[in-house]
């Protein structure tokens, strides 16, 4: 069965004016679906065709460089539609919201240490708010379309948040100011479905 674009949610202008259209768009229908069809060939005839993302991820180091950048692709981008909506925004509430106090001291701490881990992630790539071995939540970030999920990562875990800092997700509308981009990031998150993503790490 081959790996297919997820369909999103809310229509492409309805993250306006924090993520424009025309950057939904283009990221949507061409990056995404580029990822999805150049992964479906990578792993043509192979066991891979079997596999979830998530366990293609976890086992990335037995695979080509294509199926690590175009498997990371698909399960980055998938995540990230999911983690933002149209009327987002404010603060986590419940067990995240208590987690997320207990591991970086409050709220507008983790703003900082995530907004610094999307700023200084160098060229292309994703900052991350994960779920640990050990349960705990951790802000990381890595290079490319790679993710906490591979074996490869430096820092591992169960992603709960991404943002993608790839210039194809606001050169349009911010040109080379990433941090505008990461700083209007907090009005489009999608507390509910990062919550319901924590509960599932767990
Ligand atoms: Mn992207």
């Amino acid at each position: 069965m081959a790996f297919e674009l997820p369909a999103l949610a809310y229509a492409h202008a309805a993250l306006e004016p924090h993520i424009d259209a025309r950057t939904m768009e283009i990221h949507h229908g061409k990056h995404h679906q580029a990822y999805v069809t150049n992964l479906n060939n990578a792993i043509a005839g192979t066991d891979a065709e079997k596999m979830s993302i998530e366990d293609i991820c976890k086992n990335i180091s037995k695979f080509p460089v294509a199926v690590r950048n175009n498997g990371g692709g698909h399960y980055n981008h998938t995540m990230f539609w999911t983690i933002m909506a149209p009327n987002a925004g404010g603060a986590p509430t419940g067990d995240l919201a208590a987690a997320m106090d207990k591991a970086f001291g409050n709220f507008e701490e983790f703003k900082k240490q995530f907004a610094a881990a999307a700023a200084t992630r160098f060229g292309s790539g994703w900052a991350w708010l994960c779920v640990k071995d050990d349960k705990s939540l951790c802000v990381c970030s890595t290079p490319n379309q790679d993710n906490p999920l591979m074996d490869i990562a430096e820092c591992k875990g169960t992603p709960i948040l991404g943002i993608d800092v790839w210039e194809h997700a606001y050169y349009l509308h911010y040109q080379n100011r990433r941090p505008d981009y990461v700083g209007a990031f907090w009005n489009v998150i999608n507390w509910k479905q990062v919550a319901e993503n924590y509960k599932k790490a767990l």
